[in-house]
């Protein structure tokens, strides 16, 4: 089976965009690189989870896919703080009791914490997918505007289910 690492943020749930709004909320600028960075070490992940959205059915979707038997899914998420990760494997062990939940400190790349070579990341920052695909693994656009190119792109995580080219077009099976 082939390994299949999924993004949270911006794929699962919409938790970015509620980070900016509690920006927003306190009058500051979430493109200012020194507010954000205590801003995100001391977020209270718990507000986070009570106010974000499941985006598209994630969690359905993510469900299918174990039961597919077609890969084996893991979570492998950037965090900027302990409380950040206890947050979100409380989130998804809720869903997902056995899944593996690899969290990666923000400093350091994602291709860093695990072998990459012919794995496949599903990720909606672009940065993470060039740095896969660098590496040897299968890179995949999470997109809701689905109008990206460079990377084939989904906006629902059954799509690698349902629409077989996303993976045909490149992988090819050994
Ligand atoms: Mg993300």
């Amino acid at each position: 089976m082939r390994n299949l690492y999924l993004d949270f943020d911006g794929v699962v749930c919409d938790t970015i965009d509620i980070t900016y709004k509690m920006l927003e909320e306190m009058g500051l600028d979430y493109r200012d690189k020194e507010i954000c960075e205590p801003f995100y070490q001391k977020l209270d992940w718990n507000e986070v989870f009570e106010r974000c959205h499941i985006i598209n059915d994630s969690i359905n979707c993510i469900q299918k896919i174990i039961d597919s038997g077609k890969f084996n899914v893991a979570f492998l998420t950037h965090v900027n703080s302990i409380g950040e990760i206890e947050s979100k494997v409380d989130f998804i062990m809720r869903h997902f009791p056995n899944i593996t939940i690899i969290s990666v400190p923000k400093s350091i790349s994602k291709t860093q914490m695990v072998n990459v070579k012919d794995s496949i990341l599903i990720d909606d920052y672009t940065q993470n997918l060039i740095e896969w695909k660098q590496q040897g693994g299968y890179g995949i656009k999470f997109d809701l505007e689905m109008e990206y190119k460079g990377f084939p792109v989904i906006d629902r995580l059954d799509k690698i289910l349902t629409d077989p080219s996303i993976l045909e077009d490149q992988i090819i099976e050994k």
